[in-house]
């Protein structure tokens, strides 16, 4: 019973946050909202402990397809970055906001960057692609994330700046253009690194915040020296290049916690 701790502790975890934000906003969508979201990650972790092969995949769609189309599309919500700023501006806890507070900045301090494994509905569609793991060393491109965090900033700031009228509209399209970019760039870049994560590792601004937040997570994946025979496998198969073996702190900044490297390491000692 004990492999079973991982899915009800998260299960756990989102419904404390559901009934928190349920409470503290006096709006019952939220207790929805987190239960949803809180029962697809414990279904995709306790798939992968069945050993299911497509178990990620299967929480990837259930969030994805939920935030961005019932939330984003239908809901008019911009969950992006630049909705972030904007609720943060205008003083509103809804929303971005909450989605940012628990995805990307406090969440990843208890389970690093599984949102980019797990849920991201930018991913969602890359992780389709046919680069699963890469075979070229990482690029010394990662600069760029700063420029896209930076624009996203500016954007909104500078909307702020000349007064513009129907914000709500402007940052619904905001999320269209914006995702429909994401997933171009994305695509692109997967191509031409060979790499369906390029875009994760070289150009996405939310990796800005969930990096320093990540150092510090709990849910790291750990090497056990003991058991570990340095056959290489794991970092093959890692689609984020990490080599986990070090069992460095840092790792958890690009660890996207897919589990691939569990899956295939023939020595169990990977955890
Ligand atoms: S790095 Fe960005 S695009 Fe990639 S999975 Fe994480 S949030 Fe999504
Ligand atoms: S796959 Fe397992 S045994 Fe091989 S290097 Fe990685 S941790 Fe060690
Ligand atoms: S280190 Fe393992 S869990 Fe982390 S991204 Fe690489 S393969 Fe996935």
């Amino acid at each position: 019973m004990k492999k079973y701790w991982s899915p009800v502790f998260l299960l756990f975890v989102f419904e404390a946050v559901a009934i928190s934000c349920w409470l503290a906003t006096d709006n019952i969508f939220y207790l929805f909202n987190f239960s949803y979201i809180g029962c697809s990650v414990a279904l995709g972790v306790f798939l992968f402990i069945k050993k299911y092969k497509n178990a990620r995949r299967v929480t990837q769609l259930l969030v994805g397809l939920y935030m961005l189309i019932y939330l984003g599309f239908i809901g008019n919500e911009n969950m992006q970055i630049e909705g972030f700023w904007y609720y943060l501006f205008t003083g509103v806890f809804e929303a971005a906001t909450i989605h940012y507070a628990v995805a990307k900045i406090f969440g990843p301090l208890i389970f690093g960057r599984g949102w980019c494994g797990f849920a991201c509905w930018t991913a969602m569609v890359l992780d389709f692609l046919p680069y699963k793991t890469p075979n070229q060393p990482r690029k010394r491109i990662g600069w760029i994330r700063y420029i896209t965090f930076a624009a996203s900033f500016i954007f909104v700031t500078l909307l702020f700046l000349v007064g513009a009228t129907h914000m709500e509209q402007i940052m619904f399209w905001a999320f269209l253009i914006g995702n429909i970019a994401y997933y171009l760039v994305g695509i692109i870049l997967a191509y031409v690194f060979k790499d369906n994560r390029a875009f994760c590792k070289y150009v996405c601004p939310v990796t800005v915040i969930l990096k320093p937040m990540s150092y510090f997570s709990l849910r790291r994946i750990k090497c056990d020296k003991n058991k570990c025979i340095d056959c290489g496998r794991c970092k093959q198969v890692c689609p984020m290049g990490v080599d986990i073996t070090n069992n460095a702190r840092k790792n958890a900044t690009e660890c996207i916690l897919c589990f691939e490297c569990i899956k295939n390491c023939p020595k169990g000692a990977l955890h």
